[in-house]
């Protein structure tokens, strides 16, 4: 797909000469999430990189970049990047959570579908963003600026969901085999179809292993995996034809995302009408690959390769229709690497979690303990669901003298557990206030505090220890991410406009920092004390209101 954005670049080069400092505000604001994209990894790469995520590296950066919160997963994350609230807001409290009081069988509920749609799960969803509690930039910007549009473009359907918010003007994601779009009655643009055509066509042919570069070679050694996975440490992204699972954890997607991003600049001209307008895109594969292959193997090195030319040549497309923009590239999460190879670095802690932590284990066994009996609506017949980690849920239909007895015994027998750091309970955690000091400073029951919902979060949320992954079983995934440890909460903010030069910021600032400061940028006034996040002044152009 990288083709079509060069074939569009380079017949209009020679009209547009590359974008000067802008005077005005810009008309088109670009926000950029590379799922994953932990500023570890940044500052990594840093020195490796050429391309657009180099050019954005020259303008301002805030290295101690926070997702503040504790369940660091990507509807959560994504929902805190254009709305300047944490989850405790915007009600994204995890990817997926459990509402013992939907009609259907299903009890899961994942963050952005429609679970009051008959013959749905949570598996098999109606994609909407009927969770999402808070108001996005694109919709404010509507509301100030009828004629502003917002488009949002992502290899994962809640991110393309919690960044576009209701009601964008486009919203367009991978969805297991296509691209796809839950809104009704909206054009489907020529671009789409044209791009959904060519990767239909790329994909029923065999991918070559791409050629690596010296850098990623010296990350090319395989390293063996606990839990029953295979060796990683050495791809290079060669598929099979038709192999989806291999083409989503390839640079492959983020490449067929931009192209579609860059196409939906050109079809509805996006950034060159009076009102300014929003593009959202979501980077979905540097998940994907670290999910699958870790974090510090040649995999993630060339994927990162690819994302930083891709970038570079949307921007080169961006300067070439001569468009006044300003990007801002961040992350929903952060990550870690696995294990094993962590070990190997000398990361004495680093282990896969206990299985008998996973909750239905747990459920299980304490109902045998305590003779209690399930109503059957949690999976596996437990009477505790969850993961192993964060938010864990008590079958409420249990009676209220049994609930609170298994409560209290799931909370004893996880702190007593060697690889539990904390337990807190919803009680504790709804008593807390949502903090607002700097995120480095948070107490790990402010980090929770900052996730919870009423109605939406668990009963008791766990904490692992510090460089516990919670991947016992590596057949699937490898390595990933979740936790409130600040490999998991600190990312790259990176805000650049073509012609401005800044620096890198050591204080810490928040994803949810990123509205207040777009909105000062683009005079877009924002009610004071609306929403959690505060304006960057360091960020050139803001104005920032008084504080
Ligand atoms: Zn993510």
């Amino acid at each position: 797909m990288r083709k079509l954005i060069f074939a569009a670049a380079t017949a209009l080069l020679a009209a547009q000469a590359s974008a000067q400092t802008p005077p005005t505000p810009p008309k088109l604001l670009v926000v950029i999430s590379v799922d994953q994209f932990s500023a570890n990894l940044f500052d990594e790469y840093r020195p490796q990189f050429t391309g657009g995520i180099a050019r954005l590296a020259s303008g301002t950066v805030f290295d101690n970049g926070f997702q503040s919160h504790a369940a660091t997963e990507t509807c959560p994350g994504h929902s805190t990047l254009l709305t300047g609230d944490h989850p405790s807001r915007t009600g994204i409290v995890a990817n997926t959570w459990i509402d013992q009081s939907i009609e259907r069988a299903d009890k899961r509920v994942y963050c952005a579908e429609d679970e009051t749609q008959p013959g749905t799960s949570s598996t098999d969803y109606r994609v909407s963003p009927r969770h999402l509690l808070v108001p996005t930039l694109g919709e404010l910007m509507k509301a100030h600026w009828p004629a502003s549009r917002t488009v949002a473009v992502s290899g994962k359907d809640r991110a393309a969901v919690m960044m576009g918010g209701q009601r964008p003007d486009q919203r367009w994601y991978w969805r297991g085999k296509t691209f796809d779009t839950d809104l009704a009655g909206v054009t489907v643009p020529q671009t789409v179809v044209r791009a959904k055509a060519a990767i239909a066509a790329a994909l029923s042919q065999p991918q070559p292993p791409l050629d690596s570069t010296p850098f990623c070679q010296t990350k090319g050694q395989e390293v063996a995996v606990g839990g029953g996975g295979k060796p990683v440490g050495g791809g290079r992204f060669g598929r099979a034809a038709g192999d989806l699972t291999a083409f989503q954890a390839s640079p492959e997607l983020d490449g067929d995302t931009l192209a579609i991003a860059a196409g939906l600049v050109d079809e509805m001209q996006l950034g060159r009408r009076a009102a300014p307008d929003l593009l959202a895109i979501g980077l979905s594969a540097t998940d994907h690959v670290g999910h699958d292959y870790g974090t510090e193997g040649e995999e993630m090195c060339l994927q990162l390769t690819e994302l930083d030319r891709e970038i570079g040549d949307f921007l080169k497309l961006l300067d070439a229709r001569g468009i006044n923009y300003e990007v801002v590239l961040t992350a929903d999460h952060g990550g870690k690497d696995i294990p094993e190879r962590e070990r190997l670095a000398g990361v004495g802690d680093a282990a896969r979690v206990d299985p008998a932590l996973g909750a239905s284990a747990m459920g299980r066994a304490l109902a045998a303990k305590l003779g209690l009996t399930g109503s059957g609506l949690f999976a596996y017949a437990s009477v505790l669901d969850g993961r192993s980690f964060g938010d864990i849920f008590v079958d409420r239909s249990l009676p209220a003298a049994d609930r609170e007895r298994l409560l209290a015994a799931a909370v004893a027998a996880y702190r007593a557990h060697p690889q539990v750091e904390a337990v807190f309970t919803a009680r504790q955690i709804a008593e807390t206030p949502v903090p607002t000091s700097p995120p480095e400073t948070w107490t790990l029951l402010q980090r929770v505090r900052a996730s919870y919902y009423p109605g939406r979060s668990g009963d008791f949320y766990v904490v692992l220890k510090k460089d516990v992954t919670p991947v016992a079983d590596t057949r699937n995934t490898v390595a990933t991410h979740g936790s409130p440890w600040d490999y998991d909460r600190r990312v790259p903010i990176l805000f650049w406009r073509p012609g401005e030069t800044g620096t890198t910021i050591q204080h810490s600032a928040e994803t949810t920092d990123i509205l207040p400061t777009l909105a000062a940028i683009i005079r877009l006034p924002v009610q004071p004390g609306s929403i959690d996040g505060h304006c960057l002044k360091d960020v050139p152009d803001t104005s920032c209101p008084a504080r």
